[in-house]
């Protein structure tokens, strides 16, 4: 665990070189916009310890799998988000000497992002090995106005010599991915152009034929006096040149403004183009315009998004980081696009859609952004179903059952390890709880009719084709699968999946049932698109639903995570000793998965998807004896885990759990952040605090809050939209104020009691008096 970002409450602070901890702050001043984004790289050159990143969205390469004993039905390749060209490039010399932090002395070095207006600044003081000093301030931004546009403000200012300095603005497309499996560059040239200026650099992706072009104009001054700048030309890489005499006191601006346009969304012919057009256009706005306008695009942000945190700076700083990463990560604009695990902050997973965009970020965006940016989240799944179709197909199963891929990019499964490639598949369920979870919260029924229900019918089929009837037990079973807890491994009937698996079969028919009686001239369109025999279908499902095999121990009175559990050497976490974690690092993967701890929640996930099946003291025995095996080695674990203790007014460890979550990568609590933030596990601290703290649910169209104030705080507060409400809430000692920013009435329950809230506030405490 690390320390060395200075608390505040807008504003992520690195004070200090400490080139040790550069890949580290190198993710975690990431910045992005949804459609591209990059790692905290310096813009001069560095030659110390970084890992270079710069990622658009959506354009990967399928790269060949590398697999010990290959396994039929493994895919070919596992896809990757590429490091694609990087704009940032400002080189500077001085003299023969290149300014390269690593080899000078520096004396002064700030590193702050600035959340609240979406920008990063960097500002050094550095002495080369003559004694030559500067003085650096760069501030550079990922436009979210106009997501194909970045921008860097570079000034330097001569400190104490006379010399000549040699600027180069580069964009340089001789990149290659640190985690390519066959050390191999991903990246063919195909066009570069040179204007005044201006650069223009097309590469190609092998084999999946992405162009990108990217285009940058740079303009550079000496006491505000434009230079005339020369062009460089090399393999991938473009250059625009100057040299200058500078004494004492110079100060040198380099404004460099950047376009990355992608095949995706453009004529591969019209990229150079389009990317003169929009690089014309914004570059005649200036860097100041268009941070203005970026800025004021966060505000707006914000104001659907924040969460305000009195008495506790720390914990401010990091739910604003987490809020900051996930609107950066994901915009909700192009159905296309999904939530790599790291964002476009390291290369690590790929930059591929996992199940936690279902289970932990569906949550987030449904309640901080216009219902359509979760919508799109659900498409994009909608999109792959003949994907997931043929997925399934290729295991063996039949009449349009899918199986939605585990890791994936396109549709296609990527992943490559047969534990969790064929028999993760609790990710199925994940992808049919998310379009309840949206339709709960938007009362959008319409998204069954036109897209839901058939992701639904394809879901409960491949269950239906996965269980067996077990003549000894008498119930149908599932066999050879791997829970969310990925420290067993083909184990039979994982609680978690078989209750999954039976909620989806229930619920496609009730979703059925929902089209049928609302939209009866789609329902016969599902009908014939997937071929659905009702009548025998529907039966055979209820049959599975009714007779499903839960694993249960009658002497602990908890749901067994599997079958066999309790053969297991039970010690409990607590008696563990700290130098054995974490388990995956110090132990052998046979004994991990001899042993009874658990990565991360997964029968408790099962009772946070479905706590209102329980009662609360199930709840808490299940609490109880899962948490105590637990050692939360996944960062999608804590959170989970918080949401429950504050479900059973554990507020203690509620408060544990959420502090484990909120500055995981801020402190570096895994010793991981190097390689990239747990850009989905964020969404998982916003839900300890809104649906942990706030006990924020929506239950039978309703919104409903138990809230409850950690003592390490003043008050809290945040809003949410709800079916075209905007609510602020504001949980103080004792009081729930709502306010409601919208003409609409709504009514509210707060501790199983409804209100009724019209425009403005209202404060609630929590004996339900109206103060
Ligand atoms: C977790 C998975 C998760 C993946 C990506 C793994 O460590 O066990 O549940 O999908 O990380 O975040």
């Amino acid at each position: 665990m690390k320390n060395y970002i200075k608390p505040d409450e807008w504003n992520i602070i690195e004070e200090g070189f400490d080139p040790h901890l550069n890949k580290i702050s190198e993710s975690i001043f990431s910045i992005g916009n949804g459609r591209m984004g990059q790692r905290a790289n310096f813009e001069e050159a560095y030659s110390g310890e970084t890992l270079q990143g710069n990622y658009v969205a959506g354009i990967y390469y399928p790269d060949k799998t590398r697999v010990g004993w290959w396994k039929n039905g493994y895919p070919e390749y596992f896809a990757k988000v590429l490091n694609a060209a990087n704009w940032v490039g400002i080189d500077i010399k001085i003299g023969d000497e290149v300014l390269d932090l690593n080899v000078c002395k520096v004396t002064e070095f700030k590193r702050v992002l600035n959340m609240q207006e979406g920008h990063l600044t960097r500002s050094v003081v550095a002495e080369n090995k003559e004694g030559k000093a500067v003085k650096v301030i760069a501030k550079r931004f990922c436009s979210i106005v106009d997501d194909e546009v970045g921008a860097i403000h570079y000034q330097l200012t001569a400190l104490n010599f006379e010399d000549v300095i040699t600027i180069t603005s580069c964009i340089d497309g001789d990149v290659k991915n640190q985690d390519s499996n066959y050390d191999e560059k991903f990246w063919t040239e195909v066009e570069k152009v040179q204007d005044l200026n201006t650069d223009y650099l097309v590469l190609r992706t092998k084999k999946t034929d992405f162009d990108v072009c990217t285009g940058a104009k740079s303009l550079v001054l000496i006491n505000n006096e434009q230079l005339s700048l020369s062009p460089i030309t090399k393999d991938k890489y473009l250059a625009q040149t100057t040299k200058v005499n500078v004494k004492e006191g110079d100060v040198i601006d380099v404004y460099k403004i950047a376009v990355n346009l992608t095949s995706e969304n453009h004529e591969k012919q019209e990229l150079i183009n389009k990317s003169k057009e929009i690089l014309d256009q914004v570059s005649a706005k200036g860097f100041q315009k268009l941070l203005t306008e970026h800025s004021a695009a966060w505000a707006i942000k914000w104001q659907e998004s924040d969460i305000v945190i009195s008495g506790d700076v720390a914990a401010q700083q990091a739910i604003r980081f987490n809020i900051f990463q996930l609107n950066q990560t994901y915009t909700g604009k192009d159905a296309r696009l999904n939530i790599g695990p790291k964002g476009f902050t390291g290369e690590k997973y790929g930059g591929s859609t996992y199940w936690d965009t279902e289970a932990y970020c569906i949550p987030f965006y449904l309640s901080t952004a216009p219902q359509q940016v979760a919508k799109n989240l659900l498409v994009y799944r909608y999109k792959h179903l003949q994907k997931a179709i043929e997925n399934a197909s290729k295991l063996g199963f039949k009449d349009g059952a899918a199986l939605y891929p585990m890791v994936t990019m396109n549709g296609e499964e990527c992943h490559n390890e047969w534990e969790i490639t064929f028999e993760e598949i609790h990710r199925n369920g994940a992808i049919a709880f998310a379009i309840f979870n949206y339709i709960r919260y938007t009362g959008d029924n319409s998204y069954l009719s036109e897209y839901g229900l058939e992701v639904l019918i394809g879901i409960a089929r491949f269950w239906k084709q996965r269980v067996n009837w077990s003549t000894e037990k008498n119930k149908y079973v599932m066999l050879g699968v791997t829970g969310p807890n990925e420290y067993e491994n083909n184990v039979n009937n994982n609680w978690y999946t078989n209750t999954l698996a039976a909620w989806c079969l229930k619920y496609t028919i009730e979703a059925a049932e929902i089209v049928k009686e609302n939209y009866p001239e789609q329902y016969q369109n599902v009908l014939s698109t997937t071929s659905l025999n009702a009548g025998t279908e529907f039966s055979d499902w209820t049959k599975i639903v009714n007779n499903m095999y839960y694993p249960y121990d009658e002497k602990a009175e908890v749901f067994l995570q599997q079958d066999g559990f309790m053969d297991k050497e039970q010690i409990l976490v607590k008696d563990l000793s700290g130098e054995e974690r974490p388990l995956n690092q110090k132990w052998s993967w046979d004994r991990i998965l001899r042993s009874c701890y658990i990565k991360q929640a997964d029968v408790l996930q099962g009772m946070y998807f479905f706590e209102d099946d329980y009662e609360l003291e199930t709840l808490r025995r299940n609490f109880d004896f899962y948490e105590s095996r637990t050692v939360h080695e996944s960062s999608l674990s804590p959170c989970v885990h918080s949401i429950l203790a504050a479900k059973l007014s554990d507020e203690q460890r509620a408060y544990e759990f959420y502090l484990r979550t909120a500055r995981l990568d801020l402190d570096d609590y895994n010793n991981d952040t190097e390689d990239g933030l747990h850009i989905t596990s964020m969404a998982g601290t916003w839900m300890s605090i809104v649906e942990g703290f706030a006990g924020m649910r929506v239950r039978n169209n309703q919104l409903r809050f138990s809230p409850f104030l950690p003592k390490q705080w003043n008050a809290f507060s945040f809003t949410i939209g709800f079916r075209g409400v905007q609510l602020s809430i504001k949980i103080t000692m004792g009081q729930i104020g709502v306010t409601n920013n919208s003409e609409q009435t709504l009514e509210v329950y707060i501790f199983n009691e409804p209100y009724s809230i019209p425009k403005g506030e209202r404060v609630i405490s929590y004996d339900g008096s109206l103060v």
